[in-house]
């Protein structure tokens, strides 16, 4: 995209924002991209790079190689714990001020979205700074560590495993009801990195644009969402994001 049209693009984002009272963000993993936290895809490589996402991020794949999982896990934490967010969070934490209601729906388990201070963040695929039961899915007690090569044991004996979701797990029902009466009730959604292929928040711009709301996408290359979006930001999130919160509090003021 030209410098003209993602200005243009971005202008037309910044108004429908300033007509909005209500607003859904939903992001995924290129949110994290200028953070330094590659994309599932871009992550397979080098020692990872023989292995699938289902062999890694599946309950069959935690069974076979319990170990195997840890390690990818353990890695893919220890990346994710020292990266910052960049200033697109910090944008968007400091955007929703001007809103009713401001919630952010992200499928990143790397918690950064509460870290740059938004205050309403569903984590939809949970959050890997958290273990739990591998058998009974309740939350890890007490101190564990992932510097180990096999996965630490629970209190009541089974393995720990990270509290993210797996390829074929479910969502918890409550944050998908959650994020179904956000997506009711606002008047603008922002989609921001996501390849729109995981399901079911593949499906929440759908359902945003079938109920008639705008539909913002933030994304440098073109998604099976970007024939449906009101307006398309070819661009990084990082910058972006930055641009649109100072062209919104510029036109407000
Ligand atoms: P994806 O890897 O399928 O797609 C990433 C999207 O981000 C692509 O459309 C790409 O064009 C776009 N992108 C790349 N650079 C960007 C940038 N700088 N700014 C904005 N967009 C950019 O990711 P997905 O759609 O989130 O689905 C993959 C699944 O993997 C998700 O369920 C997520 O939970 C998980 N995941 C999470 C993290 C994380 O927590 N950071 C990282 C990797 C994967």
């Amino acid at each position: 995209m030209t410098d003209t049209r993602m200005e243009e693009a971005l202008g037309l984002a910044a108004q429908l924002l300033l007509a909005a009272r209500d607003v859904v963000v939903t992001t995924g993993a290129g949110m994290s991209k200028e953070s330094g936290i590659a994309t599932f895809r871009d992550a397979q490589t080098g020692l990872w790079a023989r292995y699938n996402p289902e062999e890694l991020a599946t309950r069959r794949g935690f069974e076979k190689d319990p170990a195997l999982v840890w390690t990818w896990y353990a890695e893919r934490r220890a990346l994710i714990e020292r990266a910052e967010p960049h200033e697109g969070y910090r944008a968007l934490a400091a955007m929703e001020a001007r809103f009713d209601s401001f919630v952010v729906l992200t499928q990143n388990i790397d918690g950064l979205h509460a870290a740059a201070g938004s205050s309403d963040v569903i984590e939809l695929h949970g959050n890997i700074r958290r273990a739990k039961c591998f058998d009974s899915n309740h939350p890890a007690s007490g101190a564990w560590t992932t510097s180990v090569d096999t996965p630490p044991r629970c209190e009541c004996g089974s393995y720990l495993r990270p509290d993210v979701v797996w390829f074929g797990e479910m969502l918890d029902p409550a944050h998908l009801d959650r994020a179904a009466e956000a997506i009711d009730g606002c008047d603008v959604m922002l989609v921001v990195g996501t390849s729109g292929l995981v399901y079911p928040a593949a499906g929440f711009p759908e359902a945003a644009k079938h109920a008639g709301k705008m539909v913002i996408e933030i994304n440098p290359e073109p998604t099976p969402l970007s024939t449906m979006a009101d307006v398309s930001v070819r661009s990084g999130a990082r910058d972006a994001l930055s641009e649109l919160a100072q062209l919104v509090a510029r036109l407000r003021s």
